[in-house]
């Protein structure tokens, strides 16, 4: 289960269709993890996402460290910038599950449940020449844009044509989140 108090947004709402009720709900639980023979960037992504919650003010990102319980994969790979242009991609994507009678008999109920997660991938380079080579894999100002812009993606944000923005499609240079918190925010509607 994904049902988590603090770290997940789920709203019930019903509504009728043919005389069939339906229960509504969404999950939003975002469990992130890294793949065991990238283990080393463990301390780096769990800063990452200390300070990102930090700065929503509330979990909305978690860490696993058993790849069993990852609804939210971060994949870090060798040459991605060389093989896409790009040292990073953030997706997101839903799953709908239906239980009950789906066929519309008067007074049969159904319960629809969209579970969310999220899917980002990183440049190996960019990453490990961004952050001190310690064991707490200090992130610096480049990493947390380069994850907060992918982690945007993966709460389905587009990109913002205003050049200022972190969800700018170039994050080169100094970038404002005025606008990205209060849309995290809004998302998980805090
Ligand atoms: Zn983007």
């Amino acid at each position: 289960m994904f049902l988590r108090l603090f770290a997940s947004l789920s709203v019930a709402v019903s509504l009728s269709s043919c005389g069939q009720n339906i229960q509504k709900s969404e999950v939003k639980s975002y469990i992130l993890g890294v793949s065991q023979e990238h283990s080393a960037y463990k301390p780096l992504i769990k800063s990452l996402i200390a300070n990102y919650n930090a700065s929503v003010g509330s979990t909305v990102l978690e860490f696993s460290d058993s790849m069993d319980s990852v609804n939210s994969p971060i994949l870090i790979t060798k040459g991605l910038e060389t093989r896409d242009g790009k040292v990073g991609w953030g997706q997101w994507s839903s799953s709908t599950e239906r239980k009950g009678t789906t066929v519309p008999l008067p007074g049969a109920n159904a319960t629809e449940t969209t579970k969310y997660s999220l899917q980002v991938e990183f440049d190996e380079d960019f990453l490990s020449s961004n952050s001190k080579e310690s064991a707490a894999g200090i992130p610096n100002y480049e990493v947390q844009k380069l994850f907060a812009h992918e982690i945007g993606h993966g709460f389905q944000m587009e990109h913002d044509p205003d050049v200022k923005q972190i969800m700018y499609l170039d994050i080169s240079g100094e970038k404002s989140f005025d606008t990205y918190w209060p849309r995290v925010r809004s998302f998980f509607a805090l």
